[in-house]
């Protein structure tokens, strides 16, 4: 194999762990086999060196790798170029267009993602949902924890409300660093997370229900009253019956929605 070493600034920690990497294939080996499955896309991002991808393409299942390394790409071509269900394509996930890369069938996305490009590329996702069937990412256990959080949990903030206003979360493990190598400083996990088939808040309002919750956790300490002061006023939060004394932390996603459509358009 072509010698390559690793990249700090693609966020490369490569999966070495053979029980995680089954584990992961594990959970694709059942769904993938479903009736279904025929008609959908997998899609893995940053597919590295290939250690997840050897073990997805075990499924017998067309697989497209997206991987922005062009040193990579010889090596995974080397890899797994004899294979008639791998698709390889260099690219930043950060500009894909995932469904033109799916030719817009309903995609499966899979990846051990670079912790910078994790938030960004989930925000970015969220904005083409829908022909998103669902999305099984490893991502630093940090956020992991903020997007499974649940209102009171000091995890709770931007990123869980409105991430599970459009999906179902669920931690399914966690991952030491001694997993990868080279080993990243924090741990790691592996989540699910499957689009709803109705969002708790309507398309058109997706605008307004996300810069309300930015603006409601724009300062932790605040009281909703203050930190909402230019999109509502006390009387307006108290008639939805939220609190205005309350703290942005402490809201359900239905709690925002209430107050979501008293602000004008
Ligand atoms: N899947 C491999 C594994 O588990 O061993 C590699 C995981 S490594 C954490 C992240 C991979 O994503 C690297 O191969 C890196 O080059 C690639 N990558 C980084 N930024 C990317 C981007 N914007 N788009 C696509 N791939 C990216």
């Amino acid at each position: 194999m072509t010698r390559h070493l690793a990249r700090k600034r693609f966020g490369q920690n490569f999966l070495v762990d053979e029980q995680i990497i089954y584990q992961i294939s594990s959970l694709f080996s059942n769904q993938l086999a479903t009736p279904q499955s025929k008609d959908q896309q997998l899609i893995e991002i940053g597919p590295g060196r290939g250690a997840l991808t050897e073990a997805l393409l075990k499924h017998q299942t067309p697989l497209i790798a997206l991987e922005l390394d062009r040193d990579l790409i010889p090596i995974l071509q080397t890899r797994f170029s004899h294979h008639r269900h791998f698709t390889l394509q260099q690219g930043d996930a950060l500009q894909t267009d995932f469904n033109e890369l799916a030719e817009n069938k309903p995609m499966r996305l899979v990846g051990n993602l670079p912790y910078n490009v994790a938030t960004p590329l989930i925000f970015r996702l969220l904005e083409n949902i829908d022909n998103i069937v669902d999305m099984h990412f490893m991502l630093q256990w940090e956020v992991v924890a903020r997007l499974c959080a649940g209102p009171g949990d000091a995890n709770y903030g931007q990123l869980s409300v409105v991430v599970q206003n459009q999906c179902e979360t669920k931690a399914l493990f966690q991952v030491p660093p001694s997993s990868f190598s080279p080993a990243p400083k924090v741990e790691s996990g592996f989540i699910a997370i499957t689009p709803r088939t109705e969002p708790l808040i309507s398309k058109e309002k997706h605008r307004q229900f996300n810069q309300l919750v930015k603006t409601a956790f724009a300062h932790r300490r605040k009281t909703l009253r203050n930190n909402l002061k230019k999109l509502l006023s006390t009387e307006q939060i108290e008639s939805t019956g939220v609190n205005p004394s309350a703290r942005a932390e402490t809201l359900s996603i239905d709690d925002y929605a209430k107050l979501t459509e008293l602000v004008k358009s």
